[in-house]
């Protein structure tokens, strides 16, 4: 018998269209869609036909895209079919602010941050792929998911692994944590070889099917470096616990180590649904229909340390978490706007690390952030002076 309505948990996707989004409505479905989950809201933003035909898939009451010159053609995709067209980023902000009570947060970049803070507020569970929040934010972020009720759920399969392994009661005996990185599609080049790839190029990741901007970033470690600051805030650790090791493999999704000498890692397939279903079921595990690791075929697990020279994303990464403060906030928005320049073919690949580092010095005497306010001040004017810098 389906179980009744009042009992389907309500959930939330900011960003179905995406990768992360797409592969949740999948989890979703595979879990026993609408049987025991009400979606009250999908977002997307320039894609409305699919965003539509997963409204529709899902049985969604309401589905916005953050775009409002696409208002018409998402109203009119959903005609008949009962489901209500909102659109532009007060529509956005209403539907994250909705009764959910699971919301995953996948909308890419800085976008992410304010839709998923309004979440956060109203006391949602936050399961969160957008690091961005994180990282421009960080504990701003971690108090206000906090002071809402909800809690908060890592996705990014990183921290989800560190998650996994972190026993609750043990916090205080961890020692250091290790991220994981595959290396991306550069591990082996040199400089001097990465300094003509174009996007389609770079985006071309060797383990993971992703984003645009995801993948971009794995090609220049920018991932990680923004993955290193997501952790600081996540697990409360200090910048020197946190290392980084490449494993071009992507099976081990990284470790937590123990001052007794203990490792603990989290294996598993890449596939972003198992870090998504975890994220809905936790505490719990649910079956899913995802690869399984075959050891006798894996055979062997390479590991290597990071090349910070070839990619100094990572140094860029230890400077914004030496100097605190809204660091994280301004190498995350130049690099935002690194990447669009990049991929709009207006800059080299190696300039988005040097923008990033420059604009960092250029704002390295703002003072910490008393409240999201200050990071939102601090990411525009970051991106006023990378865009400057590109000109
Ligand atoms: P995608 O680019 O595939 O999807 C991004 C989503 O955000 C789409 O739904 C897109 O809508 C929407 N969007 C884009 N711009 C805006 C905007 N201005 N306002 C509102 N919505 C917008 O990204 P991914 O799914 O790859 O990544 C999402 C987040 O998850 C990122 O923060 C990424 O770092 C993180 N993440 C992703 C992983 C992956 O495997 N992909 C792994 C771990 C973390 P539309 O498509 O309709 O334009």
């Amino acid at each position: 018998m389906a179980p009744d309505a009042r009992q389907k948990r309500r959930i939330t996707i900011l960003g179905s269209t995406g990768s992360i989004g797409t592969s949740t409505l999948d989890v979703v479905r595979q879990l026993g869609g609408q049987d025991r989950y009400e979606v009250l809201a999908l977002t997307g933003n320039g894609n409305v036909d699919l965003l539509a035909a997963q409204a529709k898939d899902c049985g969604a009451r309401m589905a916005v895209t953050a775009d409002e010159s696409r208002y018409g053609a998402l109203k009119e995709a959903l005609a008949g079919s009962g489901i209500e067209a909102a659109a532009g980023r007060a529509a956005l902000l209403e539907a994250a602010s909705g009764d959910a009570e699971w919301v995953m947060a996948a909308i890419v970049g800085t976008a992410g941050l304010a839709p998923t803070l309004a979440a956060a507020r109203k006391g949602a569970d936050i399961a969160l792929a957008n690091k961005e929040c994180l990282v421009s934010a960080g504990d701003l972020f971690v108090r206000a998911v906090a002071a809402g009720g909800g809690r908060l759920i890592p996705v990014d399969s990183e921290h989800s692994a560190i998650f996994q392994a972190l026993e609750d009661d043990q916090r205080h005996a961890v020692e250091r944590i290790v991220l994981t990185a595959s290396g991306g599609p550069f591990r082996t080049w040199s400089r001097a070889q990465m300094a003509d790839v174009t996007a389609d190029i770079a985006r071309a990741h060797p383990n993971w099917s992703m984003g645009l901007k995801i993948s971009i970033g794995s090609a220049s470690m920018f991932n990680k470096a923004l993955e290193m600051i997501e952790a600081k805030h996540l697990f409360d650790v200090r910048p020197d616990q946190i290392e980084v090791v490449v494993h071009p493999q992507s099976i081990i999704h990284s470790m937590v180590g123990y001052v007794d000498g203990s490792v603990l890692a989290q294996l598993g397939a890449p596939d972003m649904r198992t870090a998504i279903g975890y994220a809905l079921t936790y505490p719990g595990r649910s079956p899913l229909n995802v690869d399984r690791l075959d050891f006798a075929k894996l055979s062997r697990l390479d590991f290597e340390a990071p090349d910070e020279e070839r990619f100094p994303a990572l140094r860029l990464a230890r400077t914004a978490l030496t100097r605190g403060g809204l660091q994280g906030a301004v190498m995350n928005a130049a690099e935002e706007v690194a990447f669009h320049a990049f991929v709009g073919g207006r800059i080299g690949f190696l300039a988005m690390a040097d923008i990033a580092e420059a604009v960092m010095d250029r704002l390295a005497h703002l003072p910490p952030a008393a409240a999201m306010d200050d990071v939102f001040a601090a990411d525009e004017e970051a991106r006023r002076v990378a865009a400057g810098l590109i000109g």
